[in-house]
């Protein structure tokens, strides 16, 4: 199943995410898993995101 919505959009959907785990290109998911967050992600998402953007010409 795939789930879909505004939050496949942001950039930061391309870095897993670890607070819930979500790998790249899913859906941050929240109360363990059972519910998707269609509309955002994670804080430290975004922050895992920037730093691979920062430290990605290693
Ligand atoms: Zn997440």
């Amino acid at each position: 199943m795939t789930a879909s919505g505004p939050a496949r959009e942001l950039p930061q959907i391309a870095a897993a995410c670890p607070t819930c785990n979500a790998q790249p290109g899913d859906l941050c998911t929240s109360h363990s898993g059972t519910r998707v967050r269609r509309h955002d992600t994670h804080v430290t998402r975004t922050a895992a995101w920037l730093d691979t953007e920062e430290d990605g010409e290693k």
